[in-house]
């Protein structure tokens, strides 16, 4: 893990969150990127809201940092709605998930992050909660214990998951609506930054904050938080104003490489290299020489080293591709044609 800057996915907590509240878009116009989920969602909300019906329910899903409870919160926002929010983990039994239930108004919105750390308990109350808006609620304790059916207001179910692979197939199933939501372009975190900083207050060059977008993995979240942590270091170490040498500076600090590959990435990407010899290697074996959760590695840093090409998932593993070892400046003795 970077010591100064964490990309890990875990919700921030604290000033983080603060802050993230601060420059979370509350509507759809807000809102960059992701043209064709959002301009779905948008026909799908109008609709419901000319047919005065809930939403049906959603399932956002797709790495940390990309926006899914932010979407969330503007589905609720453009609804005109309210929206409770909540996560799999929190949720250990019915009861937990009753309550929140039966509190729902018409329309309104329950947001359930991590939907695939649902007990499976919990799921399974939440199927006729989703299909028929009811739910069974167990009375009385003892020999007069008994079970009767309430009536739930129509409501959206918004579900986020960063491994949508994990979900059962009938939880899947009751989603009518599935936004797979992809990293970003480098102009369209450009175009965030930009945003952050005119709310922040804070002074950015074009130069930096075009340099910021492309460092930021293509995320939002870390755009946000490079910012700010560029912010400080303008303050102690400049003059206040963010330009391309503090920014420069500041990456540096920070042991994110010019490619936006920070000490994990490249942690992750030696490891294949020098202890498997480029691998193909599995999930665990790597995770378990870099001291890191598995879970972590494939849903937080892997998608990232896919889809800029460092690696492939090949059946029997992780494989490094050529531009990790140019990445690296090692030489790839096992490849076909080379003498060294
Ligand atoms: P997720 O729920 O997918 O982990 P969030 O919705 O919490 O991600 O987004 C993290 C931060 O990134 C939020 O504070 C928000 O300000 C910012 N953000 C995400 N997507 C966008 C976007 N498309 N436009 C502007 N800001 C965004």
């Amino acid at each position: 893990m970077a010591e100064y800057f964490d990309i890990s996915g875990d919700k921030p907590t604290g000033t983080d969150l603060e802050f993230e509240k601060k420059l979370r878009p509350l509507c759809f116009s807000d809102f960059s990127g992701q043209n064709k989920v959002v301009n779905n969602l948008k026909v799908f909300v109008e609709a419901a809201k000319l047919r005065s019906e809930a939403l049906d329910h959603v399932l956002l899903h797709g790495p940390p940092g990309l926006g899914k409870t932010t979407l969330a919160g503007i589905i609720a926002n453009e609804l005109g709605v309210s929206m409770k929010i909540s996560s799999g983990p929190v949720l250990e039994k019915p009861g937990d998930l009753a309550g929140l239930l039966t509190n729902l108004e018409k329309g309104d919105v329950l947001f359930i992050d991590e939907i695939h750390r649902l007990a499976p308990i919990v799921e399974e109350y939440l199927y006729s909660a989703m299909e028929d808006y009811r739910i069974d609620i167990l009375i009385d304790k003892g020999p007069s214990a008994r079970s009767i059916q309430l009536k739930l207001n129509p409501f959206t179910l918004i579900g986020a998951t960063t491994r949508s692979g994990l979900l059962t197939s009938p939880l899947r199933s009751r989603f009518s609506i599935t936004c797979h939501l992809e990293y970003y372009d480098a102009e369209i975190l450009h175009k965030i930054i930009k945003r952050s900083a005119k709310i922040l207050n804070v002074p950015v060059s074009e130069e930096a904050s075009v340099e910021i977008s492309c460092r930021s993995r293509g995320t939002p979240r870390i755009a946000n938080a490079l910012l700010r942590r560029i912010r400080d270091f303008a303050q102690v170490k400049g003059d206040g104003k963010i330009d391309l040498k503090i920014t420069k500076y500041s990456l540096e600090a920070l042991n994110i490489d010019k490619h936006g590959l920070d000490e994990m990435d490249n942690k992750i990407l030696l490891t294949i290299i020098d202890k498997f010899k480029g691998g193909p290697v599995g999930i665990n074996t790597i995770a378990t020489a870099i001291g890191e959760e598995d879970g972590t590695i494939e849903e937080v840093y892997e998608p990232f080293l896919i889809k800029e090409g460092y690696i492939k998932r090949t059946p029997r593993g992780r494989e490094a591709t050529e531009k990790s070892y140019e990445h690296l400046n090692k030489i790839n003795t096992g490849k076909p044609g080379r003498l060294f």
